[in-house]
């Protein structure tokens, strides 16, 4: 077993390579929301959200890392496996997660409205389901937090002035930010 001080480390450097995808989902004007799943150190999958691109509502980062790191493994049993991702996530992609049997989620910003890791409700811990994830939520909370609230100020700012598509399939069913406290 490595020290809780080297494990600290990892986390924060694979959540690192997640906000690397979460940045490529903003400049394709994505909800800019990334995901890496890791086994034994080594990153097995990377993706971004692309719901808009493929014009499909499931096309979450962590549904598209989880088919990856299938896909990598040759299992869909992904026992070993800890997956990073920059925002909470969403009631699908938990279930995904549970039924793909990882060990464990490292998520940076949370989602009060819609977070199914503990925030809104715990589908990763819930108790009659027959697996269950350990949980670490806040790692680079702030920074990825701050990358979802720029490309929601852009993309309003842009709404106001008449030039961006009305987007209307975000990854999440609200901004994480409350426009009250804006
Ligand atoms: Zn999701």
């Amino acid at each position: 077993m490595s020290s809780p001080e080297i494990d600290l480390e990892a986390d924060a450097l694979f959540m690192g390579e997640a906000m690397k995808q979460a940045l490529r989902a903003y400049q394709a004007g994505e909800v800019p929301v990334g995901a890496v799943i890791v086994r034994n150190g080594r990153v097995v999958a990377k993706a971004y959200n692309q719901v808009e691109l493929l014009k499909d509502a499931t096309a979450h980062a962590e549904m598209l890392a989880l088919t990856m790191a299938e896909e990598a493994t040759g299992d869909w049993r992904l026992n070993g496996c800890t997956l990073y991702v920059t925002k909470e996530p969403c009631p699908m992609c938990a279930g995904a997660i549970v039924h793909c049997r990882l060990d464990r989620v490292v998520f940076a910003a949370a989602d009060a409205k819609g977070g199914a890791a503990g925030s809104a409700m715990n589908l990763l811990q819930f108790p009659t389901l027959n697996h269950r994830c350990e949980i670490t939520s806040g790692v680079r909370g702030q920074e990825c937090a701050d990358i979802l609230r720029a490309f929601f100020a852009e993309r309003r700012a842009a709404k106001q002035s008449g030039s961006a598509p009305d987007n209307a399939g975000e990854q999440g069913t609200a901004s994480p930010e409350d426009p009250a406290v804006n």
